[in-house]
């Protein structure tokens, strides 16, 4: 298998190419350590970051920005949005604030990304 991959690890972007033979994983066009790393992760094991708004509770037209505060398994993200769809925060909200702890296990939490009073 080849695979050609853009590394997300800083704003260079290097474009990484992955050639999958066996039990062997041969990487090419990464500039340091953190690109070899991001491509066997999002080969073996993808992850994602996810940002997304719920409305907060008693103010409906009114929503707040959160967002996980560590990357998740990529197969996780639509159960973790259908959790999280169901989540009503209660001002006040301070950025920060853990709104939801351990997301499904993941190590995650979800946290509110500005202040509401
Ligand atoms: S391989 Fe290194 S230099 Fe290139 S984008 Fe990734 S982190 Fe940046």
């Amino acid at each position: 298998m080849i695979d050609t991959l853009t590394c997300i690890m800083c704003p260079i972007g290097c474009e990484l190419q992955v050639i999958v033979l066996d039990e062997k994983m041969e990487i090419t066009g990464n500039k340091c350590e953190k690109g070899k790393e991001f491509a066997v992760e999002e080969i073996l094991h993808p992850k994602r970051n996810l940002a997304t708004s719920v409305p907060i509770q008693g103010c409906e037209h009114r929503m707040l920005s959160v967002r996980l505060d560590q990357r998740v398994p990529r197969d996780q993200i639509f159960p973790i949005l259908n959790e999280i769809s169901r989540l009503r925060p209660v001002p006040p909200i301070l950025r920060g604030q853990v709104l939801i702890e351990n997301i499904l296990n993941t190590g995650s939490n979800v946290i509110a990304t500005r202040t509401v009073k």
